[in-house]
């Protein structure tokens, strides 16, 4: 088959990405999933909701969360092949990119507590004082089974998309640290030792720019819990994190930059899960494509293997050849997002331009994430909506990649705004020039600038076709830049 290569993730990052110095550790890594870590996996989505151990035999609150232990053997082995730590090694986000992409093959929920303790880790080296990066980051960086996790909760009740108007949580300075209370509605990666959250200091201005950033330990300097769990959501699917809802009174808490800046801090922490987010979109897409594959290649219908059938081969074909163009988009996005991370306000081109692939990324891939694992279903038929095939799995995850980060229609209007504030789509058309997908690209830029004179209600009214299409040809035109290995391309 010319696609053999969607069956291993590391096959496709070889195939897409060409050799890296993480090939090793890459294939160990993808060795053990095979292994050990696809039961494990499953085993975790059947158990479904793990509980919460509020109170120990002697009533003190202790608020645990009781996964198998196997489960924690999966999720040390992240850790353990350096989805943080290479990261502050080698002075690259790159290890941590290719390792999500392959945890996220196998179990995209799983991905979540390495990026949010990679969200946590990044603003906390890069606008934490001494202090607070000497008593915490080495935690965060340890390449044992002692590491610490980290967590980003943003989102409270009333909503999430409208962060200015709906973050209620309070931030009083108290000595040398502030004191937050309020509730977090959905926060990932409950019972994190370290959480950033964003909060509002008393007295501060109404909307995202009263918003700062701060860090949460889980415990208070006294030892005592620092928050606590309310209960655990009962989700569809990434069971593999625990999401839970948070309660914080008067919780210890320290401000990563300066209070005014704040919405610029949580924008960071929030682009990094949606790199994140669109490299896991891709790599379940594949995983949805391998599992039809395997599929087609084995049922028979009408005398011939289902795989030989026309109609079915061109659906396959033209699969694996969008699959390539989405990962060329996140790909390119998480280089971008590698080369820029540091950057503080104001912020360059570059950055804007990563801005924009973010949003572009963080939309399509996970729209296609949905319809390839839609379409996987259907590959098996009938056999498809039983759960104990586990095909149907990679729906239930893939609405949640779609949701969480930030909705569709968010990513189109946030790439719709960067682009009327800062020309970003004309940084694009500069950065694709050599490419040979350009020309359809400075069609559609073109035609941004015509929409971008529209009245705001107009403008928004008829966005979604037309930023559909941008994604979708900036995908193409990116994956005419990528250096593809020819032993693969359909
Ligand atoms: C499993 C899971 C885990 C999560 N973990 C975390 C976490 O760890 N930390 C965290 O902070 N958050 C987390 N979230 C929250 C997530 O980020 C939000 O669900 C998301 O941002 C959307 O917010 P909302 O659900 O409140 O929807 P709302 O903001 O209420 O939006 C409802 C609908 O309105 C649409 N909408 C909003 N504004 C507009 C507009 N201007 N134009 C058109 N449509 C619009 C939205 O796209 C959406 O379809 C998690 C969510 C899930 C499902």
């Amino acid at each position: 088959m010319p696609f053999d290569f969607v069956r291993s993730p590391y096959a496709l990052l070889q195939d897409m990405v060409g050799p890296t110095p993480y090939d090793g550790v890459l294939k160990e890594y993808e060795a053990w999933w095979e292994q050990e870590g696809r039961a494990i996996s499953d085993a975790v989505d059947r158990a479904q909701t793990p509980w919460v151990r509020m109170f120990d035999t002697a009533g003190k609150r202790v608020d645990e969360i009781l996964y198998p232990p196997d489960y924690r053997r999966m999720l040390k082995q992240g850790y353990r092949s350096g989805v943080l730590w290479r990261a502050f090694r080698d002075q690259t986000l790159l290890p941590s990119f290719l390792l999500l992409y392959l945890t996220s093959f196998y179990d995209c929920g799983l991905s979540c507590p390495y990026t949010v303790s990679l969200s946590t880790v990044l603003p906390l080296s890069k606008y934490g004082d001494a202090a607070i990066k000497e008593r915490f980051l080495p935690n965060l960086l340890r390449e044992d089974d002692a590491v610490w996790q980290g967590a980003t909760w943003m989102t409270e009740i009333k909503g999430g998309s409208d962060l200015g108007a709906n973050v209620e949580t309070v931030a009083v300075p108290q000595g040398d640290a502030w004191q937050l209370t309020g509730d977090k509605y959905f926060a990932s990666n409950a019972g994190a030792e370290l959480a950033v959250a964003a909060a509002r200091p008393k007295g501060a201005p109404a909307g995202v720019r009263g918003l700062a950033l701060f860090l949460v330990p889980r415990w208070r300097r006294s030892g005592e819990l620092n928050y606590t769990i309310r209960r655990l959501k009962d989700k569809i699917a990434t069971r593999s994190v625990p999401t839970g809802e948070i309660e914080l009174r008067d919780s210890e808490a320290y401000l990563l930059g300066s209070a005014e800046e704040g919405i610029y801090l949580i924008l960071e922490v929030l682009n990094v899960s949606r790199i994140s987010n669109s490299l896991g979109s891709v790599a379940l897409a594949q995983r949805a494509i391998a599992d039809a594959l395997s599929f087609a290649e084995s049922r028979v219908a009408f005398g011939r293997r289902i795989v030989e059938h026309p109609m079915l081969r061109t659906q396959f074909d033209e699969r694996v050849r969008d699959l390539r163009a989405a990962f060329a988009l996140a790909w390119e996005a998480s280089r971008l997002l590698n080369e820029v991370w540091q950057e503080r306000r104001p912020y360059s081109d570059r950055y804007h331009l990563f801005r924009l692939l973010a949003h572009l990324a963080k939309y399509w891939t996970a729209e296609f994430a949905v319809q390839t694992a839609k379409w996987c279903m259907e590959v098996h038929g009938g056999l498809g909506v039983l759960a104990e095939f586990r095909v149907e799995r990679w729906l239930r995850e893939a609405m949640i990649l779609a949701i969480w980060e930030g909705t569709a229609h968010r990513q189109l209007l946030d790439g719709l705004e960067v682009m009327e504030r800062k020309q970003a789509h004309h940084t694009l058309l500069q950065y694709l020039a050599p490419a040979s997908g350009a020309p359809e690209v400075r069609e559609i830029v073109e035609a941004i600038d015509a929409h971008l004179k529209l009245p705001i209600e107009e403008r928004e009214r008829t966005w979604e076709p037309i930023g559909t299409r941008f994604a979708k040809v900036t995908a193409e035109a990116l994956l005419q830049k990528m250096p593809v290995q020819k032993t693969s391309a359909s």
